[in-house]
């Protein structure tokens, strides 16, 4: 058991190699730009998520680093989280939890956005991809993240799906990253391909988080409290998040 054990992280050591080199880059402060120096040409990022809640605990911490470079960071909410409070109607439950999303778009500095979407009520069609493109292309996206896909609720599927779509529609022109969510219980088969130290920024990942009061933040929080600690882990520093590239989309996101 201990050799399977050695070699499993031997293994995984070894894949990890690239992904650390392009994170070591972040870490070291290298600009996500284009162009070297102080974000003279800053980019356009998308953080595509299903409910209030998911962009800031999937990457929450990258958010905070990407918009402190001087990157237009747009939270881009699927829905308003209609279904997410007990006893609460649909209308109540949107306005407090837009109201919660507004105040952690503050903390990591980012501008909200939602694509008009009922959660509880989310539909996947052609009309649906349609108006879901529409949106991209008016936001022109030097990168987005979303959801993996393989993820047990249907909300982040459709979200993964809607995005996928609309990359495809736009040439593929834009960079494409998945981050993961409660992994293990919502997220599974999510093996990174590249790591984001947010050592510095783990504290306003969870003031963004704790924003959502109306979720039970403190249970939520824990879990993504573990899984920063183990990408921390494979990477090197106390806190990470990882995130799996497409591998037909540019990388102007993360520096390699
Ligand atoms: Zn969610």
């Amino acid at each position: 058991m201990l050799g399977l054990i050695a070699m499993v992280s031997l293994t995984r050591r070894r894949l990890l190699g690239q992904a650390v080199s392009a994170a070591g880059a972040l870490a070291a402060g290298a600009p996500l730009a284009r162009t070297a120096g102080v974000t003279p040409n800053p980019l356009r990022i998308v953080i595509a998520g299903a409910h209030a809640d998911d962009p800031e605990s999937g990457s929450g911490g990258t958010i905070a680093r990407l918009s402190d470079a001087g990157h237009e960071v747009v939270i881009l909410y699927l829905t308003r989280g209609e279904r997410g409070i007990q006893g609460k109607t649909y209308d109540e439950a949107g306005r407090i939890r837009t109201a919660e999303a507004q105040k952690a778009c503050e903390i990591l500095k980012a501008r909200p956005a939602f694509a008009g979407q009922v959660n509880g009520k989310v539909e996947v069609n052609y009309a649906r991809y349609d108006e879901y493109l529409k949106i991209l292309e008016g936001e022109q996206p030097d990168a987005v993240f979303t959801h993996w896909p393989i993820d047990t609720h249907e909300d982040h599927r459709a979200t993964s799906l809607l995005v996928y779509d609309a990359w495809l529609s736009m040439k593929r022109k834009f960079a494409l990253y998945y981050f993961e969510v409660m992994t293990g219980m919502q997220t599974s088969q999510f093996w990174p391909t590249h790591y984001v130290d947010i050592t510095a920024t783990e504290a306003r990942k969870r003031a963004s988080c704790f924003v959502h009061a109306s979720q039970k933040p403190e249970e939520f929080y824990a879990v993504h409290d573990q899984m920063n600690r183990c990408r921390g882990m494979e990477l090197g520093v106390k806190y990470a998040e990882a995130f799996i590239h497409h591998a037909q989309s540019p990388e102007a996101t993360l520096p390699t």
